[in-house]
């Protein structure tokens, strides 16, 4: 029979203005590894900086019991000593420091007051052999990738025997092989005995290695579920509080004229002349039409929207655009806004948003016009109502618009960067992997903006990698493969195998 290792009853956390965590419960058993998950800003890091002391005893209500006592941690050494260690979704590790350097960091091994460096590393080479790192105890952080540094963060746990190991997230930065290789060390520790809690919102992760799993949605537990009762269903119902079949917001197309039309339009390489990366593709757009792009990595399909957008990929462009009908010259990213073409990149972080700005800039940053007088002066007042207005309107998650962009959530940048082109307000939106790296929740929010979009008549082109998200939020999809277009079909009538059957005759074909 397992026992409960960990308890905490009735916790609520307040911030200024948010509460963070109302009469939150977590049980979790020795030996177990319990997964935690929820959307961005559900409470899962506040739960756990609770937990370990980051907040300390009197900043929260409710109660911690640790191996059947009462834990009032006053700092993050106090949980430390009793076995409690979290590795933070931000890395704390010091780049210019060595590997043996970062693990014993304020706990050097010391003896008469003079640290032992040789103990040091020995032990550092001891703890890397259990991560599994063949690394030199001397190598400074800065020259190993963050899959590497996320081990030694593990590492360091272990120097401080760790009974109860809290993982915030750690895979949300690493590849797919580095993901692999550290839930396999959780699966090996859990074999040694190891209690512990990983937060992710990876499903698949969790389902391959936790024994239980706690919802958090809204600062509350929703419930927690037992491995046999585990599905990918439930857990995004509890996360979400809705339903699978209404990951998509209903629709009710009113389709008009061709708006946007492209016509044999190829790209060569930008380094490469000789190498044809889009070959010679016709696609059209209508008004209040919503189409997808859909294709294999790889396919060309973001090479192709920017090279439309400004010819800002490729060389010896050669092919039309049509706008309304007529000729459009969109040779220059200035020149395709003025003409009403908006490209949403699906990086964000690069393209899409000054970070280090607040979110009202940002909103207004397309249209300055829709914000000046007259004579080219910004109006404070009206910059404000508009940010307020498209905060409401998409449902931003801020204190104010007076929070810099960098700080928000992906998915409420994404809203950002939304709100900024329908401020600007274009008659044709490429939107090109808009929901990568969001969760579920915001990904309704963001299928309901380009619903409505589409309601208001604007043409929108979607490239996406997600076969049922393209379903999902489509009227019409082309497939593209190699650089060309393999096929064409309405929505109703198409499925995820029938698009991998355009792209399997695709590449006999060429
Ligand atoms: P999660 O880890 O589930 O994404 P967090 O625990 O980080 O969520 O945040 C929960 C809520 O508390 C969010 O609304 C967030 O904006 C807010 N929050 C978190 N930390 C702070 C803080 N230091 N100050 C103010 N609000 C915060
Ligand atoms: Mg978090």
């Amino acid at each position: 029979m397992a026992s409960t290792i960990l308890e905490m009853r009735d916790i609520t956390k307040t911030f200024p203005g948010v509460k963070a965590l109302s009469n939150v419960n977590l049980n979790v058993e020795e030996g177990e590894i319990h997964a935690i998950v929820g959307e961005n800003g559900a409470g899962k890091s506040t739960l756990m900086k609770v937990l370990s002391g980051v907040y300390p005893y009197g900043s929260y209500d409710g109660k911690i019991v640790y191996r059947g006592e009462e834990c009032r941690f006053a700092g993050i050494h106090d949980s430390e000593r009793k076995g409690i260690v979290i590795i933070h979704q931000e890395l704390a590790l010091v780049p210019m420091l060595s590997i043996t350097e970062n693990i014993f960091l304020g706990n050097e091994h010391a003896s008469h007051g003079v640290i032992d460096w040789n103990a040091n590393r020995r032990r550092t080479s001891e703890l890397l052999h259990k991560v599994g790192l063949s690394e030199d105890s001397n190598t400074l952080i800065t020259n190993i990738g963050v899959g590497k540094q996320q081990l030694v963060e593990i590492a360091k746990a272990l120097s401080k025997e760790v009974q109860l190991l809290i993982l915030d997230e750690p895979t949300a930065s690493l590849s797919e092989k580095d993901s692999q290789a550290l839930l396999d060390l959780l699966v090996e520790f859990k074999k040694q005995g190891m209690t512990s809690i990983l937060i992710s919102h990876k499903l698949n992760e969790i389902s391959r290695v936790a024994d239980r799993v706690t919802v958090i949605r809204d600062g509350q537990t929703i419930e927690t579920m037992a491995r046999g009762d585990m599905s990918e269903d439930r857990i995004i119902t509890s996360m979400v509080g809705r339903s699978l079949e209404d990951r998509y917001p209903p629709r009710d197309p009113k389709i008009g004229d061709v708006v946007f039309e492209v016509k044999n339009w190829s790209v060569y390489h930008p380094l490469h002349s000789e190498r044809q990366v889009i070959k010679g593709i016709d696609l059209n757009v209508r008004k209040g039409e919503v189409v997808g792009i859909a294709g294999l990595m790889g396919a060309g399909r973001t090479e192709f929207a920017m090279s439309l957008f400004g010819r800002s990929y490729g060389r010896n462009i050669t092919g039309e655009v049509l706008l309304n009908g007529k000729p459009v010259n969109l040779s220059s990213v200035g020149r395709a806004v003025d003409q009403g073409v908006a490209y949403v990149t699906e990086d964000r972080k690069t393209y899409g948003l000054n970070l280090i700005d607040h979110i009202k800039h940002n909103i207004s940053l397309a249209n300055m016009g829709g914000v000046s007088s007259r004579r080219g002066v910004i109006n404070d007042l009206r910059e404000l109502d508009v940010a307020n207005d498209y905060r409401k309107a998409t449902n931003i998650r801020a204190s104010s618009v007076y929070q810099v962009t960098g700080n928000l959530s992906g998915g409420n940048q994404q809203k950002v960067v939304l709100s900024k082109w329908l401020f600007a307000n274009p008659e044709v939106l490429i939107l090109d992997e808009p929901t990568r790296g969001i969760d579920v929740g915001a990904k309704y929010e963001i299928y309901t903006i380009i619903a409505r979009l589409a309601a208001e008549g604007k043409a929108i082109i979607v490239i996406s990698s997600e076969m049922p998200e393209l379903l999902g939020i489509s009227d019409r999809i082309y497939v593209m493969n190699e650089g060309r277009m393999v096929g064409e079909m309405a929505a109703s009538d198409a499925s995820q195998e029938k698009i991998m059957r355009a792209i399997i005759r695709g590449e006999k074909a060429s």
